[in-house]
């Protein structure tokens, strides 16, 4: 048969810089104008994140002589990160974007959801257009903003999907200002402090040293300090998913470390636990796990350390019984989970691997006995 063959000779994704610095948003007009001289801007963003921050952003685009076409708002939380709001998004790109020679630049000024939902207009409107990440929480500061993954939750027959479809599609810019954080409510800053520590338990001994002295500082959302951590989480996560954009070289696998159990008992709860939380709590049933395989036998002190350290940050790592029932109903849904129980697991602190499990009775036992 006659063949043709499809060749890339280049990886598909130009790569992009991450640039951290408290009182970024202030001259974040001036860094796209260096890179997007000639986009209009639309800024997507929350009501809320709006009120806080967005005066100070659309100033600095003014300042830079940027032109805002103007902005979309779209409301806050998971449960409006949905198709429906999806749209609503790309009708505004379309509204705003009229009578433009150049493609618009979408600036995604919020949250992870925001940055989700608002990237994904980005990747698919006209198949494409320019894409600025200026994350406000300290979640999407160390981990949604970098990696190019997007997308909204999605209604099956099985129930509500979360991320089912969205696209790979990285940023030009990522603009990140730890100074945004100041308004961040407590809980929210913890829970993204338990990403904060996934990653230092996965690559990086010293970080999770710096951790624990740091701790106490942290909770006070200090701008410079709270930056460093966020510039060692974004190098790491820069390399992996540098190494593996679309995720299919099981690299990239590795940064659900905590997640499999988290995910699970998120869901099981009803959403009440934020997600940060419910990966706290699953970094600690991942370390019960690895204990429990022999896999960190002579390294039971440190990972100790693990629980210890989330509880100082004041994160769940034991929890309210949950239906067992229902917790693992959901971590056999988890789309990750397809092809097997698999789990990213600590062998020490700073190295992790992916275990395969023959089935879910070992995890079953760890995680009853982190509920009380
Ligand atoms: P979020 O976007 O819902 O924000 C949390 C809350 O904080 C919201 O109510 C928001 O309005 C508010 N907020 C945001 N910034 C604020 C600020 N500076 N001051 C005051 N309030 C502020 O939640 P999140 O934790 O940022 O993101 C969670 C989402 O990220 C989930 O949908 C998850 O699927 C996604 N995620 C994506 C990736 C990825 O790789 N794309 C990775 C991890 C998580
Ligand atoms: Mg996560």
């Amino acid at each position: 048969m006659p063949t043709v063959q499809v060749r890339f000779t280049q990886p598909r994704s130009a790569g992009y810089p991450i640039l951290i610095a408290p009182g970024l948003a202030a001259r974040s007009g001036a860094e796209i104008k260096r890179r997007y001289p000639r986009h209009g801007v639309i800024l997507l963003s929350s009501p809320r994140v709006h009120g806080l921050w967005g005066k100070v952003v659309e100033a600095s685009l003014k300042r830079a002589g940027l032109a805002l076409l103007g902005r979309h708002l779209v409301p806050d939380g998971e449960r409006h990160k949905t198709f429906g709001q999806y749209q609503r998004a790309l009708q505004a790109l379309a509204r705003l974007g009229r009578g433009q020679q150049a493609k618009p630049l979408v600036l995604a000024l919020g949250g992870g959801v925001l940055g989700d939902l608002g990237g994904f207009a980005a990747a698919t409107y006209k198949r494409g257009i320019p894409f600025v990440q200026m994350p406000s929480t300290l979640l999407s500061m160390v981990d949604s903003s970098v990696g190019g993954k997007l997308g909204v939750d999605f209604p099956t027959p099985d129930g509500l999907i979360k991320n089912l479809v969205g696209a790979f599609y990285q940023p030009g810019l990522v603009l990140i200002d730890p100074s945004l954080l100041k308004t961040l409510p407590a809980r929210e800053l913890r829970a993204g402090l338990a990403e904060v520590v996934k990653t230092a338990v996965l690559f990086d001994a010293p970080l999770f040293r710096r951790l624990e002295t740091g701790a106490a500082r942290l909770l006070k959302a200090e701008p410079a300090l709270l930056g460093a951590f966020i510039a060692a989480c974004a190098a790491h996560k820069a390399r992996v998913v540098g190494h593996d954009e679309f995720d299919v070289k099981g690299e990239r696998a590795l940064l659900n470390l905590g997640h499999t159990f988290g995910h699970a008992v998120e869901a099981a709860s009803g959403f009440k636990l934020l997600h940060g939380e419910g990966v706290a709590f699953g970094l600690a049933c991942a370390c019960d796990l690895s204990l429990s395989l022999g896999l960190a036998a002579t390294r039971r002190a440190e990972l100790d350390r693990v629980p210890a350290l989330l509880k100082r940050l004041g994160l769940p790592v034991r929890l309210k019984r949950l239906p067992l029932a229902k917790v693992l109903a959901a971590m056999s849904q988890d789309k990750k989970f397809e092809g097997g129980a698999r789990f990213v697991l600590p062998l020490r602190l700073g190295h992790c691997r992916l275990q395969a499990l023959p089935d879910l009775a070992v995890p079953a036992f760890i995680l009853a006995s982190r509920f009380d």
